[in-house]
Protein backbone atom coordinates (compact mmCIF):
# COMPACT_ATOMS: atom_id res chain seq x y z
CA UNK A 1 0.00 0.00 0.00
CA UNK A 2 1.58 3.33 -1.28
CA UNK A 3 2.57 5.44 2.09
CA UNK A 4 0.59 8.46 1.06
CA UNK A 5 -2.57 6.56 0.94
CA UNK A 6 -3.44 6.78 4.68
CA UNK A 7 -2.67 8.43 7.29
CA UNK A 8 -2.81 6.62 11.12
CA UNK A 9 -4.57 8.36 13.49
CA UNK A 10 -1.68 8.20 15.76
CA UNK A 11 0.26 10.20 12.69
CA UNK A 12 -3.07 12.73 11.79
CA UNK A 13 -2.49 13.52 15.93
CA UNK A 14 1.04 13.85 16.31
CA UNK A 15 0.76 16.22 12.42
CA UNK A 16 -1.96 18.42 14.58
CA UNK A 17 0.37 18.64 17.38
CA UNK A 18 3.09 19.42 15.04
CA UNK A 19 1.44 22.71 12.86
CA UNK A 20 1.63 25.27 14.88
CA UNK A 21 1.45 29.12 14.52
CA UNK A 22 2.04 32.11 16.62
CA UNK A 23 -1.62 31.87 17.20
CA UNK A 24 -1.06 28.99 19.71
CA UNK A 25 1.22 30.93 22.02
CA UNK A 26 0.24 31.10 25.06
CA UNK A 27 2.14 33.74 27.30
CA UNK A 28 1.84 31.99 30.35
CA UNK A 29 3.14 28.54 29.46
CA UNK A 30 6.64 26.94 29.51
CA UNK A 31 9.05 28.03 28.88
CA UNK A 32 8.58 31.55 30.27
CA UNK A 33 11.71 34.05 29.92
CA UNK A 34 11.66 33.63 33.25
CA UNK A 35 11.98 29.89 33.60
CA UNK A 36 14.96 30.11 31.12
CA UNK A 37 16.03 33.24 32.76
CA UNK A 38 16.43 30.37 35.57
CA UNK A 39 18.45 28.16 33.33
CA UNK A 40 21.33 30.82 33.92
CA UNK A 41 23.62 29.88 36.65
CA UNK A 42 26.83 31.69 37.56
CA UNK A 43 29.40 29.96 39.56
CA UNK A 44 32.29 32.76 40.43
CA UNK A 45 34.34 30.56 42.11
CA UNK A 46 35.07 28.49 40.10
CA UNK A 47 35.28 30.97 37.06
CA UNK A 48 32.01 29.38 35.15
CA UNK A 49 28.78 30.80 33.85
CA UNK A 50 26.44 27.87 32.88
CA UNK A 51 23.51 28.06 30.54
CA UNK A 52 21.93 24.97 32.06
CA UNK A 53 24.87 22.71 31.09
CA UNK A 54 26.41 24.90 28.52
CA UNK A 55 29.04 27.02 29.49
CA UNK A 56 28.64 30.44 29.09
CA UNK A 57 31.07 33.89 28.11
CA UNK A 58 30.23 37.16 29.70
CA UNK A 59 32.12 39.39 27.08
CA UNK A 60 31.92 42.99 26.11
CA UNK A 61 29.72 43.73 23.00
CA UNK A 62 32.91 45.79 22.04
CA UNK A 63 35.08 43.02 22.21
CA UNK A 64 33.06 41.34 19.81
CA UNK A 65 32.90 44.38 17.72
CA UNK A 66 36.95 44.23 17.71
CA UNK A 67 37.23 40.56 17.15
CA UNK A 68 34.32 41.09 13.68
CA UNK A 69 36.26 44.43 12.71
CA UNK A 70 39.23 41.94 12.59
CA UNK A 71 37.50 39.16 10.74
CA UNK A 72 36.39 41.69 8.23
CA UNK A 73 39.84 43.61 8.04
CA UNK A 74 41.49 39.74 7.30
CA UNK A 75 38.52 38.04 5.33
CA UNK A 76 36.81 41.35 3.72
CA UNK A 77 32.78 41.23 4.49
CA UNK A 78 32.11 38.82 2.59
CA UNK A 79 34.52 36.79 4.24
CA UNK A 80 33.40 37.83 7.72
CA UNK A 81 29.76 37.47 7.77
CA UNK A 82 30.39 33.79 6.33
CA UNK A 83 32.22 32.52 9.73
CA UNK A 84 30.40 34.68 11.55
CA UNK A 85 27.06 33.20 10.14
CA UNK A 86 28.35 29.77 10.74
CA UNK A 87 29.53 30.59 14.18
CA UNK A 88 25.99 32.14 14.93
CA UNK A 89 24.50 28.87 13.19
CA UNK A 90 26.39 26.61 15.74
CA UNK A 91 24.92 28.71 18.68
CA UNK A 92 21.28 28.73 17.82
CA UNK A 93 21.44 24.51 17.10
CA UNK A 94 22.99 24.41 20.55
CA UNK A 95 20.34 26.40 22.33
CA UNK A 96 17.52 24.43 20.17
CA UNK A 97 18.78 21.48 21.43
CA UNK A 98 18.39 22.69 24.77
CA UNK A 99 15.18 23.76 25.07
CA UNK A 100 14.03 20.93 23.51
CA UNK A 101 15.62 18.78 25.74
CA UNK A 102 14.46 20.83 29.05
CA UNK A 103 10.40 21.33 27.89
CA UNK A 104 10.01 18.26 25.39
CA UNK A 105 6.45 17.87 26.64
CA UNK A 106 5.65 21.81 26.10
CA UNK A 107 3.83 22.81 23.63
CA UNK A 108 5.81 23.31 20.27
CA UNK A 109 4.71 26.73 19.73
CA UNK A 110 6.00 27.81 22.96
CA UNK A 111 9.14 25.72 22.49
CA UNK A 112 10.06 27.56 19.31
CA UNK A 113 9.35 30.74 20.54
CA UNK A 114 12.06 30.37 23.20
CA UNK A 115 14.81 30.69 20.61
CA UNK A 116 14.14 34.20 20.00
CA UNK A 117 13.79 34.41 24.15
CA UNK A 118 16.76 32.93 24.86
CA UNK A 119 18.59 34.93 21.64
CA UNK A 120 17.21 37.91 23.74
CA UNK A 121 18.60 36.59 27.32
CA UNK A 122 21.61 36.09 26.09
CA UNK A 123 21.90 39.76 24.94
CA UNK A 124 22.22 40.00 21.52
CA UNK A 125 19.12 41.33 20.47
CA UNK A 126 15.31 41.81 21.34
CA UNK A 127 13.22 40.42 19.29
CA UNK A 128 9.56 40.47 18.51
CA UNK A 129 7.27 37.87 16.93
CA UNK A 130 5.27 39.07 14.00
CA UNK A 131 4.39 35.54 12.80
CA UNK A 132 5.18 32.15 12.19
CA UNK A 133 4.00 28.94 11.65
CA UNK A 134 5.11 25.45 10.78
CA UNK A 135 4.49 22.17 10.63
CA UNK A 136 7.18 19.89 11.93
CA UNK A 137 5.60 16.65 9.87
CA UNK A 138 5.67 18.32 6.68
CA UNK A 139 8.75 20.04 6.95
CA UNK A 140 6.40 23.56 6.35
CA UNK A 141 7.70 26.88 7.78
CA UNK A 142 7.77 30.33 7.86
CA UNK A 143 8.30 33.22 10.26
CA UNK A 144 8.86 36.95 11.12
CA UNK A 145 10.61 38.60 13.51
CA UNK A 146 11.40 42.35 14.00
CA UNK A 147 14.50 42.95 15.97
CA UNK A 148 14.89 45.60 17.96
CA UNK A 149 17.99 47.38 19.21
CA UNK A 150 20.84 44.63 17.49
CA UNK A 151 24.36 44.84 19.49
CA UNK A 152 25.83 43.70 15.99
CA UNK A 153 24.49 46.61 14.27
CA UNK A 154 25.90 48.41 16.94
CA UNK A 155 29.04 46.93 16.70
CA UNK A 156 29.22 47.26 12.72
CA UNK A 157 27.73 51.10 12.78
CA UNK A 158 30.67 51.99 15.12
CA UNK A 159 33.03 50.54 13.00
CA UNK A 160 31.72 50.79 9.53
CA UNK A 161 28.66 53.27 9.67
CA UNK A 162 25.78 53.18 8.07
CA UNK A 163 25.80 51.42 4.80
CA UNK A 164 23.93 49.66 2.06
CA UNK A 165 23.98 46.43 3.47
CA UNK A 166 22.18 44.47 6.41
CA UNK A 167 24.97 43.59 9.04
CA UNK A 168 23.34 40.93 11.76
CA UNK A 169 25.27 38.32 10.32
CA UNK A 170 25.83 35.97 13.48
CA UNK A 171 22.44 37.08 14.95
CA UNK A 172 20.72 35.69 11.02
CA UNK A 173 23.16 32.53 11.80
CA UNK A 174 21.72 32.20 14.77
CA UNK A 175 18.39 32.64 13.70
CA UNK A 176 18.60 29.77 10.54
CA UNK A 177 20.40 27.06 13.01
CA UNK A 178 18.04 27.41 15.75
CA UNK A 179 14.98 27.01 13.23
CA UNK A 180 16.56 24.45 10.90
CA UNK A 181 17.95 22.37 14.53
CA UNK A 182 13.91 22.87 15.89
CA UNK A 183 12.55 21.46 12.42
CA UNK A 184 15.23 18.80 11.22
CA UNK A 185 15.98 20.57 8.09
CA UNK A 186 17.74 23.55 6.88
CA UNK A 187 16.28 26.85 7.64
CA UNK A 188 17.21 30.07 6.21
CA UNK A 189 16.63 33.12 7.45
CA UNK A 190 16.80 36.75 5.43
CA UNK A 191 17.50 40.07 6.64
CA UNK A 192 14.73 42.24 4.81
CA UNK A 193 15.59 45.27 6.20
CA UNK A 194 18.28 46.33 8.79
CA UNK A 195 19.32 49.41 10.87
CA UNK A 196 22.89 48.85 9.41
CA UNK A 197 21.69 50.07 6.56
CA UNK A 198 19.40 53.09 7.61
CA UNK A 199 15.97 50.84 8.77
CA UNK A 200 14.85 51.93 12.01
CA UNK A 201 14.34 48.02 12.89
CA UNK A 202 15.41 45.21 11.69
CA UNK A 203 13.14 42.65 10.16
CA UNK A 204 14.12 38.39 9.05
CA UNK A 205 12.22 36.22 7.87
CA UNK A 206 13.13 32.58 7.79
CA UNK A 207 12.08 29.76 5.36
CA UNK A 208 12.91 26.55 4.23
CA UNK A 209 16.32 26.72 2.22
CA UNK A 210 14.77 25.33 -1.22
CA UNK A 211 11.88 28.01 -0.90
CA UNK A 212 14.01 30.86 -1.17
CA UNK A 213 14.18 32.05 -4.94
CA UNK A 214 17.93 31.98 -5.16
CA UNK A 215 18.88 29.86 -2.23
CA UNK A 216 22.99 29.45 -3.46
CA UNK A 217 23.34 33.24 -1.84
CA UNK A 218 22.70 32.31 1.33
CA UNK A 219 24.37 28.34 0.98
CA UNK A 220 27.42 30.05 0.54
CA UNK A 221 27.79 31.57 3.88
CA UNK A 222 26.09 28.46 5.81
CA UNK A 223 29.15 26.09 3.80
CA UNK A 224 32.63 26.03 4.74
CA UNK A 225 34.97 28.52 2.66
CA UNK A 226 38.18 28.66 1.36
CA UNK A 227 39.23 31.01 4.17
CA UNK A 228 38.22 28.29 6.90
CA UNK A 229 39.88 25.59 4.98
CA UNK A 230 43.08 27.32 5.34
CA UNK A 231 42.50 27.44 8.75
CA UNK A 232 42.65 23.95 9.06
CA UNK A 233 45.52 21.76 9.96
CA UNK A 234 46.15 19.95 6.38
CA UNK A 235 44.20 16.16 6.28
CA UNK A 236 46.75 13.87 8.15
CA UNK A 237 47.53 10.38 6.42
CA UNK A 238 44.99 7.84 8.02
CA UNK A 239 46.96 5.12 9.48
CA UNK A 240 44.15 4.05 11.96
CA UNK A 241 40.51 4.17 12.23
CA UNK A 242 39.37 7.47 13.86
CA UNK A 243 38.35 7.56 17.68
CA UNK A 244 35.10 9.28 17.21
CA UNK A 245 34.08 6.13 15.00
CA UNK A 246 34.62 3.59 17.41
CA UNK A 247 31.81 1.67 19.26
CA UNK A 248 28.86 3.54 19.01
CA UNK A 249 26.96 1.78 20.48
CA UNK A 250 27.35 1.77 24.16
CA UNK A 251 28.39 -0.60 26.35
CA UNK A 252 29.53 -1.27 29.91
CA UNK A 253 32.36 0.95 31.04
CA UNK A 254 34.47 -1.51 32.84
CA UNK A 255 34.25 -4.81 30.65
CA UNK A 256 37.84 -6.42 30.29
CA UNK A 257 36.15 -8.04 27.17
CA UNK A 258 38.20 -8.61 24.30
CA UNK A 259 39.00 -6.42 21.24
CA UNK A 260 36.29 -7.52 19.08
CA UNK A 261 33.08 -6.25 21.32
CA UNK A 262 31.65 -3.00 21.24
CA UNK A 263 33.77 -0.49 23.42
CA UNK A 264 32.02 2.89 24.68
CA UNK A 265 33.43 5.83 22.63
CA UNK A 266 35.87 8.17 24.96
CA UNK A 267 33.46 11.38 25.44
CA UNK A 268 34.91 14.31 25.72
CA UNK A 269 36.14 17.75 24.92
CA UNK A 270 37.79 19.85 27.60
CA UNK A 271 41.64 20.19 26.04
CA UNK A 272 43.07 17.62 28.94
CA UNK A 273 41.04 15.36 27.35
CA UNK A 274 41.60 15.98 23.74
CA UNK A 275 45.46 16.36 24.49
CA UNK A 276 45.30 12.91 25.83
CA UNK A 277 43.20 11.58 23.03
CA UNK A 278 45.77 13.14 20.61
CA UNK A 279 48.47 11.18 21.98
CA UNK A 280 46.68 8.10 22.10
CA UNK A 281 46.13 8.44 18.56
CA UNK A 282 49.92 9.36 17.96
CA UNK A 283 51.05 6.45 19.67
CA UNK A 284 48.27 3.60 18.28
CA UNK A 285 50.49 2.92 15.45
CA UNK A 286 53.52 1.89 17.00
CA UNK A 287 54.50 -0.90 19.45
CA UNK A 288 55.64 1.34 22.32
CA UNK A 289 55.11 1.01 26.00
CA UNK A 290 52.02 3.47 27.70
CA UNK A 291 51.92 4.30 30.86
CA UNK A 292 48.82 5.97 32.05
CA UNK A 293 48.66 8.01 34.74
CA UNK A 294 45.55 9.68 36.83
CA UNK A 295 43.16 9.16 39.41
CA UNK A 296 41.35 5.78 39.86
CA UNK A 297 38.00 6.04 37.80
CA UNK A 298 39.30 8.38 35.15
CA UNK A 299 39.22 5.97 32.33
CA UNK A 300 42.21 4.86 32.42
CA UNK A 301 41.18 1.43 30.74
CA UNK A 302 38.88 2.64 28.64
CA UNK A 303 42.04 4.93 27.31
CA UNK A 304 43.96 1.63 27.28
CA UNK A 305 41.11 -0.58 25.02
CA UNK A 306 41.02 2.45 22.99
CA UNK A 307 44.52 2.36 22.48
CA UNK A 308 44.48 -1.61 21.62
CA UNK A 309 41.25 -0.90 19.05
CA UNK A 310 42.79 1.58 16.90
CA UNK A 311 46.96 -0.10 17.07
CA UNK A 312 47.71 -2.50 14.19
CA UNK A 313 47.21 -4.87 17.39
CA UNK A 314 43.68 -4.65 17.36
CA UNK A 315 42.52 -8.37 15.38
CA UNK A 316 44.40 -9.51 18.46
CA UNK A 317 43.50 -9.77 22.32
CA UNK A 318 43.57 -7.57 24.47
CA UNK A 319 43.85 -8.97 27.73
CA UNK A 320 44.11 -6.90 31.15
CA UNK A 321 45.05 -7.51 35.41
CA UNK A 322 44.83 -5.49 37.90
CA UNK A 323 47.40 -5.97 39.70
CA UNK A 324 46.42 -5.03 42.93
CA UNK A 325 43.45 -7.54 43.03
CA UNK A 326 46.11 -10.33 42.98
CA UNK A 327 47.85 -12.08 45.93
CA UNK A 328 51.15 -11.95 45.66
CA UNK A 329 51.94 -15.44 45.79
CA UNK A 330 49.93 -15.96 42.86
CA UNK A 331 50.47 -12.58 40.60
CA UNK A 332 53.72 -14.30 39.03
CA UNK A 333 51.78 -17.48 37.54
CA UNK A 334 49.45 -15.25 36.54
CA UNK A 335 51.32 -13.41 34.92
CA UNK A 336 53.77 -15.67 33.41
CA UNK A 337 51.86 -18.68 33.36
CA UNK A 338 52.31 -21.98 35.32
CA UNK A 339 53.90 -25.21 34.05
CA UNK A 340 52.40 -28.39 35.77
CA UNK A 341 54.30 -29.78 39.36
CA UNK A 342 55.89 -26.14 40.02
CA UNK A 343 54.03 -25.89 43.26
CA UNK A 344 51.38 -28.08 44.89
CA UNK A 345 48.05 -27.79 43.40
CA UNK A 346 49.65 -26.95 39.98
CA UNK A 347 48.39 -29.84 38.36
CA UNK A 348 47.83 -28.53 34.66
CA UNK A 349 50.32 -26.34 32.83
CA UNK A 350 48.72 -23.06 31.77
CA UNK A 351 49.34 -19.96 30.02
CA UNK A 352 49.43 -16.64 31.62
CA UNK A 353 48.16 -13.63 30.46
CA UNK A 354 51.54 -12.95 28.66
CA UNK A 355 51.16 -15.80 26.25
CA UNK A 356 47.10 -15.12 26.18
CA UNK A 357 47.98 -11.37 25.00
CA UNK A 358 49.64 -12.45 22.33
CA UNK A 359 50.40 -10.11 19.08
CA UNK A 360 48.05 -7.80 21.18
CA UNK A 361 48.17 -5.91 24.03
CA UNK A 362 48.32 -6.77 28.10
CA UNK A 363 46.72 -3.56 30.31
CA UNK A 364 48.13 -4.21 33.96
CA UNK A 365 46.20 -1.35 35.93
CA UNK A 366 47.65 -0.73 39.65
CA UNK A 367 51.50 -1.55 38.09
CA UNK A 368 52.65 -0.03 41.25
CA UNK A 369 51.20 -3.10 43.54
CA UNK A 370 53.39 -5.91 41.87
CA UNK A 371 55.38 -7.52 44.67
CA UNK A 372 59.49 -6.63 43.76
CA UNK A 373 60.15 -9.96 42.44
CA UNK A 374 57.32 -9.56 40.02
CA UNK A 375 58.92 -6.25 38.69
CA UNK A 376 61.82 -7.99 38.06
CA UNK A 377 60.38 -10.67 35.75
CA UNK A 378 58.60 -8.32 33.76
CA UNK A 379 61.13 -5.97 33.59
CA UNK A 380 63.12 -8.90 31.75
CA UNK A 381 59.92 -9.82 29.67
CA UNK A 382 60.09 -6.08 29.07
CA UNK A 383 63.53 -5.93 28.02
CA UNK A 384 64.21 -9.56 26.14
CA UNK A 385 60.31 -10.26 25.15
CA UNK A 386 60.62 -13.33 26.46
CA UNK A 387 59.37 -14.80 29.83
CA UNK A 388 59.23 -18.66 31.32
CA UNK A 389 56.63 -20.05 33.40
CA UNK A 390 56.94 -20.48 36.91
CA UNK A 391 58.28 -23.89 37.51
CA UNK A 392 58.77 -23.88 33.45
CA UNK A 393 62.62 -24.48 32.47
CA UNK A 394 61.99 -23.39 28.50
CA UNK A 395 61.96 -19.74 27.44
CA UNK A 396 58.54 -18.67 25.61
CA UNK A 397 59.31 -15.82 22.85
CA UNK A 398 56.00 -13.28 23.56
CA UNK A 399 54.88 -10.62 21.09
CA UNK A 400 52.56 -8.44 23.63
CA UNK A 401 52.54 -4.30 23.82
CA UNK A 402 52.24 -3.69 27.46
CA UNK A 403 50.30 -0.91 28.59
CA UNK A 404 50.34 0.01 32.02
CA UNK A 405 48.56 2.07 34.45
CA UNK A 406 49.05 3.96 38.19
CA UNK A 407 47.11 6.13 40.13
CA UNK A 408 49.97 6.96 42.39
CA UNK A 409 53.30 9.01 41.72
CA UNK A 410 55.92 6.19 40.23
CA UNK A 411 58.70 8.37 40.64
CA UNK A 412 57.90 8.77 44.29
CA UNK A 413 57.63 5.08 44.50
CA UNK A 414 60.92 4.98 43.24
CA UNK A 415 62.17 7.54 45.76
CA UNK A 416 61.16 5.34 48.42
CA UNK A 417 62.54 2.36 47.18
CA UNK A 418 59.02 1.01 46.64
CA UNK A 419 59.26 0.52 42.87
CA UNK A 420 62.44 -0.71 40.54
CA UNK A 421 63.82 2.66 38.88
CA UNK A 422 64.60 0.42 35.78
CA UNK A 423 61.21 -0.42 35.34
CA UNK A 424 60.23 2.90 36.02
CA UNK A 425 61.95 4.29 33.04
CA UNK A 426 60.90 0.98 30.78
CA UNK A 427 57.35 2.02 31.49
CA UNK A 428 57.46 5.13 31.17
CA UNK A 429 58.59 6.05 27.33
CA UNK A 430 55.29 7.26 26.42
CA UNK A 431 53.54 8.47 29.29
CA UNK A 432 49.49 9.88 29.30
CA UNK A 433 48.09 11.93 32.27
CA UNK A 434 44.72 11.56 32.51
CA UNK A 435 43.09 14.17 34.80
CA UNK A 436 40.39 14.16 37.63
CA UNK A 437 37.20 15.20 35.97
CA UNK A 438 37.14 17.94 38.33
CA UNK A 439 39.65 19.48 36.33
CA UNK A 440 37.99 18.65 32.85
CA UNK A 441 34.28 20.35 33.78
CA UNK A 442 33.71 20.61 30.30
CA UNK A 443 33.37 17.00 29.72
CA UNK A 444 30.83 16.82 32.40
CA UNK A 445 27.43 17.25 30.13
CA UNK A 446 28.30 15.58 27.64
CA UNK A 447 29.32 12.52 30.27
CA UNK A 448 26.12 13.15 31.74
CA UNK A 449 23.83 12.54 28.30
CA UNK A 450 26.29 9.26 27.20
CA UNK A 451 25.71 7.87 30.72
CA UNK A 452 21.44 8.93 30.58
CA UNK A 453 21.44 7.14 27.55
CA UNK A 454 23.11 3.82 28.46
CA UNK A 455 21.06 3.58 31.86
CA UNK A 456 18.15 4.27 29.82
CA UNK A 457 18.18 1.77 27.53
CA UNK A 458 19.78 -0.58 30.26
CA UNK A 459 17.13 -0.76 32.77
CA UNK A 460 14.43 0.32 30.21
CA UNK A 461 13.61 3.38 31.84
CA UNK A 462 11.77 6.33 30.11
CA UNK A 463 13.55 9.11 32.34
CA UNK A 464 13.96 12.68 29.72
CA UNK A 465 16.66 14.27 31.33
CA UNK A 466 17.76 15.79 34.20
CA UNK A 467 15.89 19.16 36.12
CA UNK A 468 17.95 22.21 36.01
CA UNK A 469 19.05 21.82 39.62
CA UNK A 470 20.17 18.78 39.02
CA UNK A 471 22.40 20.13 36.19
CA UNK A 472 23.70 22.48 37.92
CA UNK A 473 24.49 20.01 41.13
CA UNK A 474 26.83 17.94 38.84
CA UNK A 475 28.58 20.51 37.12
CA UNK A 476 29.41 21.81 40.57
CA UNK A 477 30.70 18.68 42.83
CA UNK A 478 33.85 17.90 42.76
CA UNK A 479 33.75 14.30 42.07
CA UNK A 480 36.37 12.51 44.51
CA UNK A 481 35.32 9.26 42.50
CA UNK A 482 36.12 10.66 39.24
CA UNK A 483 33.59 9.58 35.64
CA UNK A 484 32.97 6.17 38.01
CA UNK A 485 31.40 8.73 40.50
CA UNK A 486 29.54 10.23 37.74
CA UNK A 487 28.71 6.82 36.09
CA UNK A 488 27.29 5.64 39.26
CA UNK A 489 25.40 8.98 40.31
CA UNK A 490 23.84 8.88 36.38
CA UNK A 491 22.53 4.82 37.07
CA UNK A 492 21.27 5.44 40.47
CA UNK A 493 19.55 9.08 39.09
CA UNK A 494 17.72 6.82 36.12
CA UNK A 495 17.00 4.04 39.00
CA UNK A 496 15.08 6.38 41.10
CA UNK A 497 13.57 9.27 38.90
CA UNK A 498 9.80 7.82 38.04
CA UNK A 499 9.22 7.27 34.12
CA UNK A 500 8.87 10.76 32.09
CA UNK A 501 10.46 12.44 35.51
CA UNK A 502 13.39 13.78 35.02
CA UNK A 503 16.47 13.28 37.26
CA UNK A 504 16.92 15.43 40.55
CA UNK A 505 18.97 16.36 43.49
CA UNK A 506 17.06 13.93 45.24
CA UNK A 507 17.67 10.99 43.26
CA UNK A 508 21.33 11.66 42.84
CA UNK A 509 22.85 12.26 46.11
CA UNK A 510 21.36 9.87 48.85
CA UNK A 511 24.94 8.38 50.66
CA UNK A 512 26.47 11.11 51.66
CA UNK A 513 28.52 12.95 48.90
CA UNK A 514 29.26 16.20 49.54
CA UNK A 515 26.48 18.52 49.30
CA UNK A 516 27.09 20.76 45.79
CA UNK A 517 29.44 24.11 47.13
CA UNK A 518 27.05 27.31 46.44
CA UNK A 519 25.56 28.57 43.46
CA UNK A 520 23.99 31.81 41.89
CA UNK A 521 21.19 32.27 39.85
CA UNK A 522 19.70 35.10 37.75
CA UNK A 523 16.86 36.36 39.53
CA UNK A 524 13.66 38.15 37.61
CA UNK A 525 15.12 40.91 38.86
CA UNK A 526 18.43 40.58 37.31
CA UNK A 527 20.25 40.37 40.02
CA UNK A 528 22.16 37.55 40.73
CA UNK A 529 20.39 35.45 43.69
CA UNK A 530 21.39 32.18 45.90
CA UNK A 531 20.35 29.37 43.27
CA UNK A 532 17.36 27.70 44.80
CA UNK A 533 17.61 24.60 47.04
CA UNK A 534 16.56 20.87 46.49
CA UNK A 535 12.58 20.61 48.42
CA UNK A 536 13.37 18.02 50.93
CA UNK A 537 13.00 15.14 49.92
CA UNK A 538 10.51 14.58 52.42
CA UNK A 539 8.22 11.48 51.21
CA UNK A 540 11.04 10.04 49.28
CA UNK A 541 10.84 6.18 50.14
CA UNK A 542 14.20 5.03 52.10
CA UNK A 543 15.87 2.22 50.71
CA UNK A 544 13.54 1.13 48.07
CA UNK A 545 16.53 0.47 45.91
CA UNK A 546 15.99 -0.36 42.25
CA UNK A 547 12.93 -2.55 42.59
CA UNK A 548 10.72 0.52 42.65
CA UNK A 549 7.34 0.26 40.47
CA UNK A 550 6.77 2.09 37.51
CA UNK A 551 3.43 3.14 37.60
CA UNK A 552 2.44 6.52 39.04
CA UNK A 553 2.61 6.02 42.81
CA UNK A 554 1.05 7.52 45.86
CA UNK A 555 4.49 8.72 46.87
CA UNK A 556 4.51 10.92 44.08
CA UNK A 557 1.27 12.16 44.37
CA UNK A 558 2.20 12.88 47.98
CA UNK A 559 5.37 14.67 46.89
CA UNK A 560 3.80 17.26 44.51
CA UNK A 561 0.63 17.64 46.93
CA UNK A 562 3.08 18.27 49.86
CA UNK A 563 5.08 20.83 47.12
CA UNK A 564 1.49 22.62 46.22
CA UNK A 565 0.71 23.48 49.48
CA UNK A 566 4.01 24.53 50.60
CA UNK A 567 3.68 27.22 47.45
CA UNK A 568 0.12 27.79 48.26
CA UNK A 569 -1.73 25.76 45.44
CA UNK A 570 0.82 28.36 43.19
CA UNK A 571 1.63 25.36 40.10
CA UNK A 572 4.04 27.38 38.67
CA UNK A 573 5.57 27.75 42.34
CA UNK A 574 5.49 23.90 43.14
CA UNK A 575 6.72 22.97 39.57
CA UNK A 576 9.83 25.28 40.46
CA UNK A 577 10.10 23.61 43.53
CA UNK A 578 9.94 20.08 42.21
CA UNK A 579 12.46 20.84 39.26
CA UNK A 580 9.80 20.35 36.47
CA UNK A 581 8.31 22.65 34.29
CA UNK A 582 4.48 23.98 35.05
CA UNK A 583 3.19 22.07 32.03
CA UNK A 584 4.87 18.94 33.09
CA UNK A 585 3.18 19.56 36.36
CA UNK A 586 0.13 19.79 35.14
CA UNK A 587 -0.29 16.99 33.14
CA UNK A 588 1.20 14.84 36.01
CA UNK A 589 -1.30 16.21 38.42
CA UNK A 590 -4.20 15.46 36.02
CA UNK A 591 -3.07 11.88 35.09
CA UNK A 592 -3.01 11.37 39.22
CA UNK A 593 -6.02 12.90 39.48
CA UNK A 594 -4.73 16.06 41.97
CA UNK A 595 -6.03 18.71 39.49
ZN1 LIG B 1 20.26 44.33 11.47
Amino acid sequence: MPPTDRISLAELQQRAVQARTSADLDAGASPTLRELTEALVFAPGDGRIWLNDQRMLLWRASTYGSLRRELVARLGMDGARSLLTRVGYAAGARDAELVRTLWSDSDPANVFDAGPRMHQLEGFVRPQTVAFEFDIGRGDFYAEFLWHDSSEDDEHIAAFGIGTEAACWMQLGYASGYASAFMGKLIVFRELSCRASGAEVCRIVGRPADHWPDPELDLHHFLPDASARQLNPPARAEVAPRIADIGRPLADDDSTAPAGDELPPLIGISSSFSAARHLIERVAPTSATVLFTGPSGAGKELFAQTLHRISPRAPAPFVALNCAAMPDTLIESELFGVERGAFTGATVSRPGRFERASGGTLFLDEIASLSFAAQGKLLRALQERRIERVGGVREIRVDVRVVAATNVDLREEVERGRFREDLYYRLNVFPVQLPPLKERRDDIPQLMEAFLRRYRQLHGRRVPGFTPRAVQALLQYDFPGNIRELQNLVERGVIMAGDDEPIDLHHLFRSGEGAPPQVWSLAHSGRLTEAPQPAPPATEPEGSGPKRPRPPQPKEAQRYRNALVASRYNVAEAARQLGLSRAQLAYRLKRLGIA
